[in-house]
């Protein structure tokens, strides 16, 4: 498969330039344009571009001050912005570093040169992605890892507070793992981990319905805007979902694994305790393991 080629935002009120840079970098990238400080913004909120190449000298906004306020916008403040402009003194070139431009070319400019420092910021672009990546998501499952989890549910708590929704959360355990490494190898249960994982979205019922692995063979589903009763319909899916499943094994040897699940459900306000939501869920599949394994069990 092709690599999704970076994109560029490139920001001139004059067409000439635009015409001129989209030229030296069109093949390499993908391109998209504004022409003033206003649409620019616009333009970067839409697209969401790797790196942004801003004029300084435009009618209305100046590039300084369209870097100001990109700055301010939470969506697209880390968007790197070299600044490319015929402001050519020392005084500018500070000033332009001074608001936390990647980099400062002047014209006119060396289109080599150009290409050059754009890939600069590109490559640094891209490794910022594959370290968001790694440090997001659980190398063995693909799946979101435990951090992740902790961010989205201090986001989604919160939000349940001020929307006055009820959040749901779904503490799930492989039943006797440590008995299928022992008896198939622990390469087959990663696989089987692997296929739980995979397995688990499938009896979502919204895109905000969020997975993550919680370490080891423990998984932990976070449900907003979901009452208990909806939060056991999932459970209870997941479940027969995972007890019916012929896992893949290495040879051709059939394996079945079960799942058992502890459910905690609150409709938090501002004196909630969201250590209390989790242990509650955490103390009912405690129960379950209790009862027998296989099963799901509301915290009361
Ligand atoms: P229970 O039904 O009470 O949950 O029993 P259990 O054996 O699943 O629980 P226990 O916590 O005693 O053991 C968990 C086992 O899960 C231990 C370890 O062998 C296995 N495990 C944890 N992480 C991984 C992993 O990344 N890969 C593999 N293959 N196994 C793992
Ligand atoms: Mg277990
Ligand atoms: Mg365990």
């Amino acid at each position: 498969m092709e690599k999704a080629k970076n994109s560029i935002l490139i920001v001139d009120d004059e067409n000439a330039n635009l015409k001129v840079l989209t030229h030296i970098l069109g093949q390499d990238f993908t391109i998209f344009t504004a022409t003033n400080g206003e649409s620019a913004i616009e333009k970067a909120k839409e697209y969401k571009p790797d790196l942004i190449l801003l004029d300084i000298l435009m009618p209305g906004m100046d590039g300084y001050q369209t870097l100001l306020e990109m700055k301010k916008r939470e969506d697209i403040q880390k968007i790197p912005v070299i600044f490319i402009t015929g402001l050519d003194s020392e005084e500018d070139e500070e000033k332009g570093l001074a608001l936390d431009a990647a980099d400062y070319i002047t014209k006119p400019f060396s289109p080599t040169i150009v290409k050059l420092r754009v890939q600069n910021q590109i490559q640094i672009v891209n490794q910022m992605i594959i370290i968001e990546r790694l440090s997001m998501i659980d190398q063995l499952t693909n799946i979101a890892n435990r951090r992740n989890f902790d961010d989205r549910l201090t986001m989604e708590w919160k939000l349940a507070i001020r929307e006055k929704t009820p959040i749901s959360i779904l503490m799930m355990d492989l039943d006797k793992f440590k008995h299928i490494n022992d008896t198939y190898g622990h390469l087959q249960g990663d696989m089987i981990l692997q296929t739980a994982a995979a397995i688990f979205p499938k009896s979502f019922n919204r895109p905000s319905d969020f997975v993550a692995r919680w370490g080891g063979e423990e998984f932990v589903v976070l449900m907003p805007n979901t009452p208990l009763e909806g939060a056991l319909d999932i459970a209870e899916k997941i479940r027969s979902d995972i007890e019916n499943t012929k896992m893949p094994s290495i040879d051709q040897r059939e394996i079945k694994v079960t799942i058992s699940i502890g459910v905690s459900s609150v409709s938090p306000t501002l004196d909630s305790s969201v250590d209390a939501f989790i242990s509650g869920a955490d103390k009912a599949l405690y129960a379950a393991k209790e009862a027998g394994r296989n099963r799901v069990v509301t915290h009361t």
